[in-house]
């Protein structure tokens, strides 16, 4: 088995996956269409390890090793035959990620996941020759600061394969989970949960946002409140993904009106600098 280690797509979460597979040791190769796209993501890569320098985790060596590591490639037809693993991290589109993954998977990896956070791996997988070797490998935002790994089995997929993604996590400095492929895995199903029980209370005005969050990372040690976190990933994702889940388990998942009509209005949380807290320049107000 060879060290190379291939993300698709530069995006949030591909580049923070190349972050952490070069800082291993892999030889990244990350692979993105757009042009634009794939400097932003090298030159941000870059800052980090910089960073990292400057917070004295890296020395001025390891950093020039570890960007050294990753090369930028225009499509998967500049990718070598057999690599280690591939990830495939482009946006949740069930087609797109169809198509790449099988373009991936003629490249023959030992281990093909996707990064997907709410499409069936039994889904991605029809049309795979080898499904096998495919799984989910569920990272998270940022993926340099988050422990977390969430593999996701699927139907098709070989215990070995599972093996080799817990040994993979192990390398990577991540610790796994191991789950059935249902909708939502173990983290959206209970997550998006707590964080639509949370928008309900904030429409019934039982509390402000700050003192429901409060509650909860006082109450019980979350180290954020579920309002906040909306706002951090967005209303408009974890609408997305209460429809899934809605549509999957039935109307305990049916999203709050709230939502839909913060969501309608353009607060999408802090990216469009407003949603259950005002953002600005990235801070909570
Ligand atoms: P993003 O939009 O930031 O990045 C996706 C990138 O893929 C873009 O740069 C796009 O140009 C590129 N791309 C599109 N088609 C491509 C192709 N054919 N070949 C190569 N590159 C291509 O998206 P993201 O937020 O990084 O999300 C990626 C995946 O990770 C999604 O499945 C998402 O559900 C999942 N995810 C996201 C988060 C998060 O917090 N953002 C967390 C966990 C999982």
């Amino acid at each position: 088995m060879n060290d190379r280690f291939v993300v698709v797509g530069a995006g949030t979460m591909g580049l923070g996956i190349a972050y952490v597979a070069a800082g291993a040791g892999h030889s990244v190769e990350l692979v993105e269409v757009d042009a634009a796209r794939g400097a932003t993501a090298l030159t941000r890569l870059a800052d980090l390890w910089e960073r990292a320098v400057q917070r004295g985790k890296l020395t001025a060596d390891e950093a020039a090793a570890n960007r050294q590591r990753v090369t930028l490639r225009p499509s998967l037809a500049d990718v070598a035959p057999a690599p280690e693993v591939i990830v495939e991290a482009v946006p949740e589109r069930l087609d797109l990620k169809r198509t790449v993954l099988r373009d991936a998977a003629t490249l023959s990896p030992a281990l093909l996941a996707s990064n997907t956070s709410s499409i069936a791996i039994g889904e991605l997988a029809a049309g795979l020759d080898a499904p096998e070797r495919f799984l989910g490998l569920h990272f998270f935002n940022p993926v340099w600061a988050m422990a977390l790994l969430e593999i996701v089995v699927g139907p098709a997929t070989a215990e070995e394969t599972t093996a080799a993604a817990v040994a993979l996590a192990g390398r990577l400095g991540k610790d796994p989970v191991v789950v059935r492929d249902l909708p939502g895995f173990a983290t959206s199903r209970l997550g998006v949960t707590l964080g639509l029980e949370a928008i309900r209370m904030v429409a019934d005005q039982v509390a402000s946002p700050a003192d429901i969050d409060k509650a909860m990372v006082l109450g019980y040690r979350h180290p954020i409140g579920p309002l906040e976190l909306t706002d951090l990933v967005g209303l408009d994702v974890r609408l997305d993904i209460a429809r899934t889940l809605q549509a999957a388990y039935g109307d305990r998942f049916a999203p709050p009106e709230l939502l839909v009509e913060m969501v309608a209005a353009g607060r999408l949380g802090k990216k469009s600098g407003h949603g259950f807290y005002h953002w600005e320049d990235g801070v909570k107000r």
